[in-house]
């Protein structure tokens, strides 16, 4: 299939030009609900100074499914025994000494399945809120009935590497067997075949997205560029990425000193509020990353039972799986934005491989 090309396609010359003349896009539209936005400016080509071009759209379908304005995307990592036997980041912050596994350690991954995942369920089916959950295959093969609830309660499972350790390094044919080996895991313990892919702390090799899409993958989620999914052209055709969240994430505070309750509380909020006002003239995504052994705490679940009662007052919300984004622009290229940059290493991001 020919990728078409839009007006949203990245034209580089141009983006050099508009460079010089940049001016923050749509300050004038971050007025609360929209008010204050200058309808004439829908019409017009966003250009930005990575060279990212788009148009706005006014039609009711333009952004989201039923002319939403926002799209909430929730994941929750599926890890628990997928992390090396000794040497794992945890709470225990004392390095083990070599040669030991990390018995104490390994059992807060446990966590994770034993509490964690059934925990995190009940508040999204209380929620009416289905989410992505990126599973490592050796955690699956560890866990394989918490692996085939998660999918049976209407989750997506995503894959999430062979085991918590890089692939960037690994040569193509390595890397190739590394990802599909996560593949046969999931297939096998959930009945379905995932699509979507998530490394190691979000660090994807060279050859990733194009090993990616030769195994059938629609989309990823290592890069953290946007607010909102894009695509470029991966083998020939259109692939799409979904952007991920280090700020959202739980990650940033998985030692529990580093957390507060409420100052987390207040960032998804002022983080919600702030996309949902510019959603009103842009493609807006907002995404929380949980982890099963660190937001399936109690105390951290009824934080978020808060927040997702709050946000859910909203009823123009859009709370999709991440391969329904994934399908959404891939089924819409002509409003999605799309990226050119290059090979992967000249660029210095993720992207094609030459
Ligand atoms: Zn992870």
């Amino acid at each position: 299939m020919a990728v078409p090309r839009t007006a949203a396609w990245v034209d580089s010359e141009l983006a050099v030009h508009a460079y010089a003349a940049w001016s923050p896009p749509n300050a004038h539209h971050w007025a609360a609900d929209g008010r204050g936005l200058n309808p004439q400016s829908l019409c017009e080509p966003l250009v930005y100074p990575n060279g990212e071009r788009r148009t706005a759209m006014t039609e009711q379908d333009g952004f989201w499914p039923g002319g939403a304005r926002l799209a909430v995307s929730v994941s929750m990592q599926f890890e628990a025994g997928g992390q090396p036997v000794s040497g794992a980041g945890g709470p225990i912050t004392e390095p083990i000494l070599a040669g030991f596994p990390d018995l104490g350690q390994n059992s807060f991954y446990e966590y994770g399945a034993r509490e964690g995942v059934p925990r995190i369920l009940d508040l999204l089916d209380a929620h009416g809120i289905k989410m992505t959950s990126f599973m490592i295959g050796d955690a699956v093969r560890r866990h394989p009935a918490v692996a085939a609830e998660i999918v049976r309660r209407g989750h997506e499972a995503g894959a999430h590497g062979r085991s918590w350790q890089p692939q960037y390094q690994l040569p193509r044919p390595e890397e190739t067997e590394w990802i599909a080996d996560s593949v046969a895991a999931i297939e096998q313990a959930t009945g379905t075949r995932p699509v979507g892919y998530n490394n190691y702390w979000i660090r994807p090799g060279v050859n990733t997205l194009e090993i990616l899409a030769e195994l059938g993958f629609t989309y990823h989620i290592d890069d953290l560029s946007a607010d909102e999914p894009f695509l470029q052209t991966i083998n020939g055709q259109p692939f799409a990425t979904v952007p991920y969240s280090v700020h959202l994430n739980d990650i940033a505070s998985f030692d529990f000193p580093g957390f507060n309750p409420a100052a987390y509380a207040q960032q998804l909020t002022d983080e919600f509020d702030q996309l949902y006002a510019e959603g009103a003239a842009r493609r807006r995504m907002m995404v929380i990353g949980l982890h099963e052994r660190i937001s399936g705490h109690a105390s951290r679940v009824r934080v978020l039972d808060r927040i997702f009662t709050r946000l859910r007052y909203h009823q123009d919300v859009w709370w999709a799986r991440k391969d329904q984004i994934a399908q959404w622009v891939l089924d819409h290229p002509g409003t999605a934005a799309w990226v050119d940059r290059g090979p992967a290493p000249v660029s210095g991001l993720p992207g094609r491989s030459a």
